[in-house]
């Protein structure tokens, strides 16, 4: 009797514990689904909060001001708005800023409305725009104005990322990127770290190991790390003293890494908490131990392959930035326009 009572109350407290995980579960799933349906930013959203050159400056104007304007000459923070020039007119010393000066908008002379349709085209897709498709769809005579354009909000992603350093765990490898390098285009090819015509790129990536019974038991089908930020930087040269230098400006002090053997990453001792060297060549499964990095480069890979044909080096930064903005906000979901939008004003 004592048995029958014991399962039974075991019985119910696995019944009441199912039922609890159910409630959560569900109660998870509505609020990602409301969250979801409540941020995103389509495209008739869109339209209807942006429908012409006076709501989006009246946008800008609005988030400039709700982000504070401060007079370069004497840090007032208190300004006049002069309508007809667009200008802002400092309270104390009369200095006058125009309504675009200090953001990614200085110097263009392309209406308001591109800019935000070029942030929302951009914010939309987790792949890219061409400046020829974005072109297209504002039905502009210039394709150097829509590069240019396109190539700043490019600049204000990778400021902002910048702002930023990893943490904790990383993975670290660099990838080959193929580019356009006119010194060297006729050059005999050599393959992987010795490629004239891949660029080289440094990859980080936040990879923190998995507690098995913890909260992060639903990434158990994953590799098992939890993926976080990812920063790439394009690399003159693979040097140590240059790849210890910029793993310095990029990381906390308390990081650890995980790299291959590669003798380049041998001074890194020396700027992080720990490094653990595996020699992937007796591996024969790397990527089970750089499992978020390599698909990283992979999908960077994926996505300047599937629009840009020949990306010039110096312009591959750009791009990566882009990636790496929109990675590392995966889950921002339709917020992700407005934050650029606080990015492209906060440039300077
Ligand atoms: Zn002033």
């Amino acid at each position: 009797m004592e048995v029958k009572a014991n399962c039974l109350c075991l019985k119910l407290a696995d019944f009441s514990e199912l039922l609890y995980l159910c409630l959560m579960t569900i109660r998870n799933l509505s609020q990602k689904y409301f969250m979801f349906a409540e941020n995103i930013l389509n495209l008739f959203e869109f339209n209807n909060r942006f429908p012409d050159e006076a709501s989006c400056l009246a946008h800008f104007k609005s988030e400039r001001e709700r982000l504070g304007i401060i007079c370069k000459n004497c840090g007032c923070s208190e300004h006049y708005w002069k309508k007809d020039r667009e200008s802002y007119q400092c309270k104390k010393c009369g200095k006058r800023i125009t309504l675009r000066s200090g953001t990614v908008l200085e110097n263009s002379n392309l209406p308001y409305l591109y800019w935000f349709k070029a942030m929302h085209l951009l914010t939309s897709t987790k792949k890219t725009f061409s400046a020829l498709e974005t072109q297209r769809q504002l039905n502009h005579k210039s394709y150097e104005a829509i590069w240019s354009m396109l190539h700043k909000i490019r600049e204000a992603m990778g400021i902002r990322d910048s702002r930023y350093k990893l943490t904790d765990y990383i993975e670290l490898d660099d990838g080959f990127f193929e580019t356009v390098n006119a010194e060297t285009k006729d050059e005999e090819r050599k393959r992987g770290r010795g490629s004239q015509k891949q660029s080289k790129v440094l990859v980080l990536i936040e990879s923190n190991p998995i507690d098995p019974l913890g909260k992060d038991i639903k990434f158990k089908h994953k590799p098992n790390r939890k993926v976080g930020h990812v920063k790439m930087i394009v690399m003159d040269d693979l040097q140590g003293d240059n790849i210890k230098a910029k793993i310095a400006e990029m990381v906390e002090n308390d990081t650890s890494a995980i790299s291959d053997a590669y003798k380049g990453y041998n001074k890194l001792k020396e700027v992080l908490k720990a490094h653990q060297v595996v020699n992937t060549s007796e591996i024969k499964k790397a990527h089970t131990v750089l499992p978020w990095v390599h698909s990283a480069i992979g999908n960077a890979k994926k996505v300047l392959k599937g629009l840009h044909h020949s990306i010039g080096k110096e312009y591959l930064q750009s791009y990566l930035n882009e990636f790496c903005y929109k990675y590392n906000r995966r889950y921002f979901d339709g917020n992700l326009f407005d934050r650029l939008m606080i990015a492209c004003i906060e440039f300077k």
